[in-house]
């Protein structure tokens, strides 16, 4: 398998029973097939440690900027985007086999994010950061549009008295 950022031939590596194929002596970047990443992305799996110390040819260029062909899907483009709410890490995924490429220092980055728990705290504080207003917006609108419905139900109820019967008409119960 082709390294996706440099082109090298990537490397099997296994670590605590999971074989990952890293860019060895390359640019240093990983790829872990689908649910392989979850066994290494937080700071207490102390197996993925061993995966911070990939050996890399520093002379070598990598364009972060450039979109990349996932290494095991032939014509799949990975999607970048951030790791978690806190958009501090950006990674490639591909949408076909759900495969992530890691540059290097990317899985350190990800893993002092703190816990998979920690991350979904985080997350939900940026949320309520970013739409608690929002949010609150919406349920002032519905109630509004909730009272000015009743109010219609009531003026069409005064008008066609004899259409108000419920049970009668399947749209006429208000
Ligand atoms: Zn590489
Ligand atoms: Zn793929």
């Amino acid at each position: 398998m082709r390294c996706p950022a440099c082109g090298s031939e990537l490397e099997s590596m296994e670590v605590a029973g999971v074989a990952v194929d890293v860019c060895h002596g390359g640019c240093g970047g990983i790829w872990f097939d689908r649910y392989e990443l979850q066994k290494f992305d937080e700071p207490q799996e102390r197996d993925g440690e061993a995966l911070l110390d990939v050996e890399v040819d520093r002379s070598l260029q990598v364009d972060q900027g450039q979109s990349r062909e996932c290494p095991r899907c032939h014509g799949i483009i990975m999607m970048r985007h951030f790791f978690s709410a806190r958009m501090a890490v950006e990674v490639d995924e591909c949408p076909q086999c759900g495969g992530f490429w890691l540059d290097r220092g990317e899985l350190a980055a990800i893993r002092a994010l703190g816990t998979e728990e920690e991350r979904r705290e985080a997350a939900g504080r940026l949320f309520d950061e970013l739409f608690g207003e929002e949010l609150e917006t919406m349920r002032r609108k519905d109630q509004e549009r909730l009272a000015k419905a009743r109010r219609v139900a009531r003026i069409l109820r005064f008008l066609c008295p004899s259409y108000y019967i419920p049970g009668k008409q399947d749209w006429g119960a208000f």
